[in-house]
């Protein structure tokens, strides 16, 4: 018996990095998983291996969201787990602001979740204990010089997720932020490897950036009724990045 038998959900984003694993990790639990993402070959190849199912959308495309929640819509009568994972970052000095890039960060980060959650909505109310996952960052809270964009828009998705966790908790249905820290994916792999391990040894007090398969266990539990309780809170995983400002150690 997976803890997540019998459950429908959606990951966002999920043909590749955390979201992958995470349609992964919830598979595994017994979940039935709709995967998303823009590469039709690598959503159809993981939805067959997963025997879940694929749905292609651009999120910075309103009319591409509204296509993948009807999808989802045509083919179930309710869904269990959302999962707003899918994001992009584009790094961007103040200097160089580019209104273009701020508005696909805007509309992949913030408007998407917020449509696709509404959209979905009605399918969320007829599972008996859904559960909303938004991944958010550790910059949700802390500052990324050179990435306000990036930063505001994972605040504003974990403020939209708060707010809504006290709209939605009478209905039954829980809403969560899932905050990773560094975790190596396409996203950041090029200054991961820039920067070097020896800086994250020194950043991160686990000692080293994260692999996706590290992002299952808080996902699943967030998801499944071991988390019946939990809502509008923020789950941290990010191996003590966040308490690790001050670096001085007294003698
Ligand atoms: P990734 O680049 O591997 O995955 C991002 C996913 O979002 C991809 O599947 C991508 O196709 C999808 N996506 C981006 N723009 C899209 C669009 N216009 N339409 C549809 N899908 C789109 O990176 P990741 O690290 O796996 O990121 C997953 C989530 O985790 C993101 O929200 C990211 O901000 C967040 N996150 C990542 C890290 C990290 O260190 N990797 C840390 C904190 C938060």
């Amino acid at each position: 018996m997976g803890v997540l038998d019998g459950k429908i959900a959606l990951v966002t984003g999920s043909t590749g990095g955390i979201g992958k694993a995470i349609a992964q990790g919830f598979a595994a639990a017994g979940a039935k998983v709709w995967i998303h993402g823009r590469n039709q070959a690598a959503g159809e190849l993981l939805a067959a291996e997963l025997q879940g199912r694929f749905v292609q959308a651009d999120l910075s495309q309103p009319h591409e969201v509204e296509a993948l929640a009807k999808a989802v819509f045509e083919q179930e009568d309710r869904l269990d787990i959302l999962v707003n994972n899918a994001g992009v970052e584009i790094i961007m000095p103040l200097e160089r602001l580019n209104m273009d890039d701020l508005d696909t960060i805007w509309k992949v980060n913030v408007r998407a979740p917020f449509q696709l959650t509404h959209l979905l909505l009605p399918l969320l109310k007829k599972a008996a204990h859904a559960s909303i996952i938004n991944i958010t960052s550790i910059h949700d809270t802390m500052p990324y010089p050179h990435n306000a964009a990036y930063s505001a828009s994972k605040a504003a998705l974990a403020m939209f997720g708060k707010t809504i966790a006290v709209e939605l908790a009478p209905l039954g249905i829980r809403v969560n932020n899932f905050a990773p820290g560094a975790v190596e994916t396409e996203i950041n792999r090029e200054v991961i490897h820039e920067l070097g391990e020896d800086k994250f040894r020194d950043w991160i007090p686990i000692g080293r950036v994260a692999q996706t398969d590290e992002m299952i266990g808080p996902a699943v539990f967030l998801a499944s009724d071991a988390a019946s309780y939990i809502t509008g809170t923020t789950l941290y995983a990010d191996g003590g990045y966040l308490q690790n400002l001050v670096r001085y150690r007294p003698e």
